[in-house]
Order: structure tokens, then C-alpha cells, then sequence
């Protein structure tokens, strides 16, 4: 290991705009509603297993996998997952793998062998996993996050719409960069006085008034799953193709039309992550299943 500016003067170097995944803002929030939900154990698990860089608060370690993706460059590929140019489906054996077409690496791949870790670790004994813990924890409670965002499940031909160079308003980007970090951005100056707490508190509401029917649906694997990430992967290529792509083809400009009427469709992206992620590791640190599971 080199001086620590270094590292970073090679991260900032290589921050290309667009091919992170949801901002840092976006998996805060994530996480940070995530922790509204997490049973007494499942917190108890969490602390445990943080670093002690969170100081206790796992919103504060949701980003790490994009801060390290570059060093750890096999951790690319698992930050999304491509589907067939404007098919509009996801399917786990076709889309899931990587560019030299290995199995299984991609975001829905890198949630289920996380959650696996987590869970066998969890049951055997967490002092002799063979596994990193705290990486698999941080590394979950990220993709989960990603799989939500609509352009991580988009198609190959465009990377997800990186390739797709637009204008936000008066901006020149591309579209997935439009929906990890600008619709955000834009939102949080727009309407939320630039608070990053206040618009978390507004989707807390949203979740607990207009959304409370749902959470229950959200929060639910078929088959008493502990993790379903194939869905939210469903639910995202579908949203590309019905909202993030719609409208926005390469030179076009966005603005009003399509900041607002994108925007509810992002935070109840973010609403349902967090759901999920904490019903996710709920599930996983669930102490009766210790029992269960023999
Ligand atoms: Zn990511």
C-alpha cells in the first residue's frame, strides 16, 4: 500500500461519470431506511459484524463496493446485470454472468452468494467462517440497493444506458449517470432544501402512509426464500424500458417533464431497497432459524 492520496488520486481519476451505481446519496438513504426495519437481532448481527469506520451505522459503509471496485477489479461485473437489447425481460441463466461469460457474476448472482456466506456463517459459527463477514455484509446491503436501480438491469448494446449521452437540463451526461446520481441531486436542491435527511424522512412517510399496503408484498420471498433478488431484477428492466429509457434517446435533453415524472418512480425504488434489505437480513439473522435449519 502506497500513501493514502494516492489511492484516492487514482479512485477520483477513475470515477468515469456513470458507471457507479446509485450515488452515495442513493445507497445512504437505502440503507438508513433499512435500519428502520431491522429486528432486534438482525441489528444486533449487523453491529457486530460493521467495521468500526461505521461507528455502528451500516448507511455509512453502503458505498464501500464502489469505493473498491476499481482495486478489486473482479468485483466489477457484480454491480449490475445486462439483458437483450429491448426485450424488456430479465432471466437468470441467460443474463447472469459476466463479459468472458463465467457464471453467475452479476448483481443478482453476487446477492444470492452473499446472502449464502451470510447465512451458513451465521448458522455454523461466525468466529470460523471462511468467509469475510463484514465485506459480505457491505457487499449485500449495496447490491441489493442496485438491483432496484432500473439501468443496473438494462440492456448490453447500451451499457445500461451509459453509452446514451444526453443533457440534464443544461448538463451534459449520460442516462444511467441521470438515474444513479442527477435525478437525486436535482430532487434533493428542488425539494428538499439540499437535506439528504429530509427526503429520507419523506419516503419513510410515503412508506408508512401511501405505500403500507404494499410493504408486506415488498418484503416477501415465494417459497419462504430467505432472498429473492430475480424479481426486484424484473421489476427493473421492466421500469427501464417503461420510464428510463422512454424519451430519452442519445442528444435529447431532459428536463421538468422528465425529472418529474421519474422522480416518484426513483424514491419508491429507494422505499422499496430498504424494505427489502432489511427484510433480507432479518431473514438471514433470524435466531430461530438457527434452530430451524437442522
Ligand atoms: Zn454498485
Amino acid at each position: 500500500m502506497g500513501p493514502w492520496w494516492i489511492g484516492r488520486a487514482l479512485f477520483f481519476l477513475l470515477m468515469v461519470p456513470g458507471i457507479l451505481a446509485w450515488g452515495k446519496e442513493g445507497h445512504y438513504a437505502i440503507c438508513k431506511i433499512a435500519e428502520g426495519y431491522l429486528t432486534e437481532d438482525a441489528l444486533a448481527a449487523v453491529k457486530r459484524l460493521l467495521p468500526d469506520s461505521a461507528e455502528g451505522d451500516l448507511a455509512a459503509v453502503c458505498s464501500w463496493p464502489d469505493e473498491i471496485r476499481f482495486h478489486l477489479r473482479w468485483s466489477g461485473p457484480l454491480h449490475y446485470v445486462d439483458t437483450p437489447d429491448f426485450k424488456c425481460n430479465y432471466k437468470y441463466c441467460r443474463d447472469c454472468h459476466d463479459t468472458a461469460g463465467r457464471k453467475d457474476r452479476c448483481v443478482t448472482g453476487a446477492i444470492y452468494n452473499y446472502t449464502m456466506q451470510l447465512t451458513t456463517s451465521y448458522h455454523d459459527s461466525v468466529l470460523e467462517s471462511k468467509y469475510n463477514l463484514t465485506e459480505a455484509l457491505m457487499f449485500l446491503s449495496h447490491f441489493i440497493g442496485d438491483v432496484h436501480q432500473p439501468l443496473h438491469v438494462g440492456f448490453l448494446g447500451d451499457e445500461g444506458g451509459n453509452t446514451i449521452t444526453v443533457r440534464w437540463y443544461h448538463r451534459k451526461t449520460n442516462l444511467h449517470h441521470v438515474w444513479d446520481t442527477m435525478i437525486i441531486d436535482s430532487a434533493l436542491k428542488t425539494f428538499y432544501n439540499s437535506d439528504l435527511a429530509t427526503m429520507i424522512l419523506a419516503i419513510q412517510r410515503n412508506i408508512t402512509d401511501d405505500w403500507s399496503n404494499d410493504v408486506l408484498s415488498w418484503e416477501t420471498c415465494s417459497s419462504n426464500h430467505t432472498v429473492c433478488p430475480d424479481p426486484y431484477a424484473s421489476e427493473s428492466i421492466s421500469l427501464a424500458c417503461k420510464f428510463a429509457y422512454k424519451n430519452a434517446t442519445p442528444g435529447s435533453t431532459l428536463s421538468d417533464d422528465y425529472f418529474l415524472s421519474r422522480l416518484p418512480v426513483v424514491e419508491k425504488r429507494l422505499a422499496q431497497s430498504g424494505v427489502r434489505l432489511a427484510a433480507t437480513l432479518n431473514r438471514v439473522f433470524a435466531s430461530g432459524a438457527k434452530i430451524a435449519v437442522g
